[in-house]
C-alpha cells in the first residue's frame, strides 16, 4: 500500500476503511478504474446533448447484454421504478405525467413473496414510487406455477423477478418457467439482476427488461443499467418527464458507466480471479489452527464467478461470538468491514472483490490480531446487521 492511499481520508478526517464486505452503498459502492474516472472527468467539463449520450449508452448496453436497447439510470433501484413505470404507461406522455398518483387500472406488479427483498430499502417501495401496486404471490418459501398464472390478469402491467443473495433460494418458480407463464399471459418480465455478473443470460432466456447496478461489479460511477426490449426501454426513458426527474442521472455518470462497460468487455477475468484467490489463500493460512476458528472458501450463492472466505466461529473455543468478532474488525485501524449479514448463524465472510493493492495483507494482519484475541475482546458490542442500516440514519448528526 502506498502512503498516499489514506491521504484523502486523513485530510478530510474520514475513517480509514478496508472493505471486505462486498459492494456496499454505505461504503461508497465500488472504486472505479482509471478509464471510468477519466471519462467522468471529461464529461464534467463539457455540455452534451443528453439524448445523444443516452443513445450512445444504449448501443454499448446492447453490445454488453444482447438486448435491443438500453438506458442509464441513477441506480438499479431507480431502474426498477422507471421500468415498472414504462410497463404501466408505454410511450404515452400524458400517462407518464400522471404517475405515481393515477397509473390507471393496469398497475399490478406480480412478485413472488420470496423475492420481496430489502437491499437497503424495500423493493416494493421502488414499485410504489412508480405508481405500481405490488401483488405478492405464494408464500415466503413456496410459490407454485398456478399461483403465478392466476395472478397474471388484465390488471397486471409487469412481473418482477429478483436474482439475488437477498431472496429465498428454494421453493421459487425458476426463471425459465416464470418467463414462460408470464409470456403465455402477455405480461412482460422485468428482472432485477442488480448484483449479477450474468449480463446476457436473462435477456437470452426471454426477460423483457433486465436491470443491473453500474456501481457494483461493473465498478462504474453510481448508476443503474436497464437493458432489453426497445419499446420498453423507450417507455422507461420517457419517465424522465415525470417520476424520473427526482432520479436524474448526470452526464458524468453516463459517460463513466459507458467506460466501465467498455472496460468490462475487455477485462482479464482470469487474472482478477487469480488475485482474489491469492487473497483467500493468504487469509486461510493466517487463521488456520486458531482455536474455535474454521475457515472455508465458499462459492457465491447466485453463481457469480467469485468465492469468499467464510469464517465459522465456535464462540466457546474462540472466546467471542461471530457477531462480536465482526464488530471488533470494525474497531481496528484501518477499520476492516467484513460481510456480516448472516452473523447470527455463527459466521462472517470476507469478500476479496473490492480490495485495493496492499490491502489483502492488512486484512491478514487484522485477522490474526482479532481472531487470536477473542477472550480479551469478548465484552464489547456485537455487530447488529438487522438494525444497523436504519440506526445509521437515525443517529446521523444526532450528537455533536
Ligand atoms: C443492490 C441491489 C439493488 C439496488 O441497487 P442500486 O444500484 O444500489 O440502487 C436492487 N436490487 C438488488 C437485488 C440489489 O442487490
Amino acid at each position: 500500500m502506498t502512503d498516499d492511499m489514506w491521504d484523502w481520508h486523513d485530510a478530510n478526517g474520514f475513517t480509514r476503511i478496508v472493505n471486505v464486505s462486498g459492494t456496499m452503498t454505505g461504503l461508497g459502492a465500488s472504486v472505479t478504474g482509471a478509464a471510468a474516472r477519466e471519462a467522468t472527468a471529461a464529461a464534467m467539463g463539457r455540455f452534451v446533448k443528453m439524448h445523444e449520450l443516452q443513445a450512445k449508452a444504449s448501443g454499448v448496453i446492447a453490445r454488453l447484454t444482447g438486448g435491443e436497447a438500453g438506458l442509464v439510470t441513477a441506480s438499479a433501484s431507480a431502474g426498477i421504478s422507471l421500468s415498472v413505470a414504462g410497463c404501466i404507461t408505454g410511450l404515452d406522455a400524458a400517462r407518464a405525467e400522471a404517475l405515481p398518483c393515477a397509473p390507471g387500472p393496469k398497475a399490478g406488479v406480480v412478485v413472488q413473496a420470496g423475492h420481496l427483498c430489502h437491499y437497503g430499502a424495500a423493493i416494493d417501495t421502488a414499485i410504489a414510487l412508480a405508481g405500481g401496486v405490488t401483488r405478492p404471490i405464494g408464500t415466503a418459501t413456496l410459490c407454485a406455477d398456478h399461483q403465478l398464472a392466476a395472478a397474471l390478469d388484465e390488471t397486471v402491467a409487469a412481473a418482477l423477478y429478483v436474482v439475488s443473495h437477498h431472496v429465498v433460494h428454494y421453493g421459487q418458480v425458476p426463471f425459465d418457467r416464470f418467463v414462460e407463464i408470464a409470456h403465455s399471459k402477455g405480461v412482460p418480465v422485468i428482472v432485477d439482476a442488480a448484483s449479477e455478473y450474468d449480463l446476457t443470460g436473462f435477456i437470452a432466456k426471454g426477460a423483457d427488461l433486465a436491470i443491473y447496478s453500474g456501481h457494483k461489479f461493473l465498478s462504474g460511477p453510481t448508476s443503474g443499467i436497464v437493458a432489453g426490449r426497445r419499446d420498453l426501454v423507450r417507455a422507461a426513458y420517457l419517465q424522465n418527464i415525470g417520476i424520473g426527474r427526482g432520479m436524474k442521472v448526470g452526464k458524468e455518470s453516463i459517460a463513466g458507466v459507458i467506460a466501465a462497460m467498455e472496460s468490462w468487455m475487455v477485462r482479464d477475468a482470469g487474472a482478477i480471479r487469480e488475485r482474489e484467490r491469492a487473497a483467500l489463500a493468504l487469509w486461510i493460512e493466517e487463521v488456520e489452527g486458531l482455536p474455535g476458528i474454521r475457515a472455508e472458501i465458499v462459492p457465491d450463492p447466485t453463481q457469480n464467478p467469485l468465492e469468499r472466505l467464510e469464517v465459522n466461529i465456535d464462540a466457546a473455543a474462540a472466546g467471542a461470538s461471530a457477531a462480536r468478532f465482526a464488530a471488533a474488525f470494525a474497531e481496528q485501524d484501518p477499520v476492516v468491514i467484513v460481510r456480516d449479514h448472516e452473523v447470527e448463524l455463527g459466521y462472517f465472510q470476507l469478500d476479496p472483490c473490492n480490495l485495493l493493492p496492499g490491502q489483502a495483507e492488512l486484512v491478514a494482519e487484522a485477522l490474526k490480531q482479532v481472531l487470536s484475541n477473542g477472550h480479551a475482546l469478548a465484552d464489547g458490542p456485537e455487530a447488529d446487521p438487522r438494525n444497523a442500516g436504519v440506526n445509521g440514519y437515525l443517529t446521523w448528526l444526532a450528537t455533536e
